[in-house]
């Protein structure tokens, strides 16, 4: 009998954030804490960034007229620190003036200190010509009034919280975090600290799914429920995942998805609900499944990853994260591939799209962990990304690959 093929990635995440409906409510928060967040609404300037022309540097203010020449002499009249402003300049006179400060009106250059000569009685000697307007800033060079600097739909980063700072604004409009309920499964498991390691019973493993899978959560901004793990009974599950369905926007498994008798996933989910995605041809991670749980009055997503700790953290990245980042409105949820010169060979070509665990060299190119295997967490910690291999490709030492950075991705 044929196997029917399975679903593509390209596919697949269509179809997924399809059902990615931003959430609809939103909230303010302090800037201090925005970081991270993805604007809920435009940002609109209430005032110009400088609001004023100003010194770029500590030297005089003057008319550019009066020092044509190097070697003109002018008076020093005013005094015009960062903070305070400046009157009339006229011909013939100097402001002493610091970075920062107001340009007074007459003055239309700012010779630097360096360029000039103290001289007796209040006056200095300019020891350059002054072009017009040299070491003024220009009110609104930065940002002018009514113009849109921030757009709905952004994830924010300390620059933007500087920019927003910059006109005025303490508290922004962000979309809520999901709230996501994280478990695993499976009896093997065991928490570290709960047990030692020179006392984990035959059969145990530590429980490391749980760990990655709650702090890329946490980057990604959802408040995080975790029930810890579920045991491998069909009847636990399911009272589970009833029960974080009324209070969650995301359930998120890992392990449990396969195909054993011991995988009770995914009966379990169909039995509340239904499963719209399930087995995907990628590698690692092919056991990846989208559903949904019913509960009073609507419903709640649910993903289940791969038990094996390198196929929950790539599909975590390939589909949970976009997933996460459009449900907070965010336009742009696809991470940045960039062109790489392969120094490995990998011959052999896989039925599935691989995502090989890579480290970039010295030399400028990408070296690859030798052991590809989905439960070697060791290559996602030696390495700095991975490559997207297309199904059914080689790979000869300086070929041009596609690559994906942790750096970003995690991020
Ligand atoms: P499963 O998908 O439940 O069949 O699990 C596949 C493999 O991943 C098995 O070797 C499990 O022991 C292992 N595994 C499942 N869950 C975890 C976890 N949370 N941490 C580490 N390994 C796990
Ligand atoms: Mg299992």
């Amino acid at each position: 009998m044929n196997r029917p093929s399975l679903l593509s990635l390209d596919d697949a995440l269509p179809q997924l954030l399809a059902q990615a409906h931003t959430l609809p409510e939103t909230q303010w928060v302090s800037t201090f804490d925005a970081d991270g967040r993805v604007l809920a609404q435009d940002v609109v300037a209430g005032l110009q960034v400088p609001p004023h022309d100003n010194s770029s540097m500590d030297g005089y203010a003057l008319r550019a007229l009066d020092c044509v020449q190097a070697g003109a002499v002018l008076r020093v009249t005013q005094r015009i620190p960062a903070g305070t402003h400046g009157t009339q300049l006229n011909s013939g006179e100097a402001a002493r003036i610091f970075t920062g400060a107001p340009i007074p009106p007459g003055a239309d250059a700012v010779v630097m200190q360096e360029d000039c000569e103290v001289l007796e009685g209040g006056q200095i000697k300019v020891n350059m010509a002054v072009p017009t307007a040299q070491w003024i800033r220009r009110s609104g060079e930065d940002v002018t009034r009514g113009a849109t600097v921030l757009s709905r739909g952004t994830r924010l980063t300390p620059a933007e919280l500087g920019l927003a700072a910059s006109i005025g604004l303490a508290q922004l409009q962000v979309s809520v975090r999901p709230r996501v309920a994280l478990f695993s499964t499976g009896d093997e498991l065991v928490m570290p600290g709960d047990v030692a390691p020179e006392a984990m019973p035959a059969g145990a493993i530590y429980n490391s799914n749980r760990f990655f899978l709650r702090a890329m959560l946490k980057r990604l901004g959802c408040e995080v429920s975790d029930l810890g793990i579920v045991p491998d009974k069909r009847e636990a599950t399911i009272a589970v995942l009833r029960d974080a369905a009324m209070h969650h926007d995301l359930i998120l498994t890992s392990g449990g998805v396969s195909v054993g008798e011991e995988d009770h996933i995914k009966p379990a989910v169909q039995s509340l609900g239904e499963l719209s995605l399930w087995q995907l041809s990628i590698k690692p991670g092919k056991p990846f499944a989208y559903g949904k749980v019913n509960r009073e009055g609507g419903v709640c997503h649910f993903m289940g990853l791969p038990g094996n700790p390198v196929s929950s953290f790539v599909t975590f990245l390939l589909l949970v994260r976009p997933f996460l980042l459009a449900m907070q409105g965010l336009t742009q949820t696809e991470v940045k591939r960039t062109q790489m010169t392969a120094h490995f060979d990998w011959p052999r070509a896989d039925k599935r799209r691989e995502f090989l665990r890579v480290k970039r060299n010295a030399a400028g190119g990408l070296d690859v962990f030798p052991n590809q295997s989905s439960g070697v967490l060791t290559s996602a910690v030696w390495g700095d990304g991975v490559v997207d291999n297309p199904a059914g490709q080689t790979i000869a030492r300086g070929d041009s690959v596609r690559f994906i950075s942790f750096e970003e991705w995690l991020a």
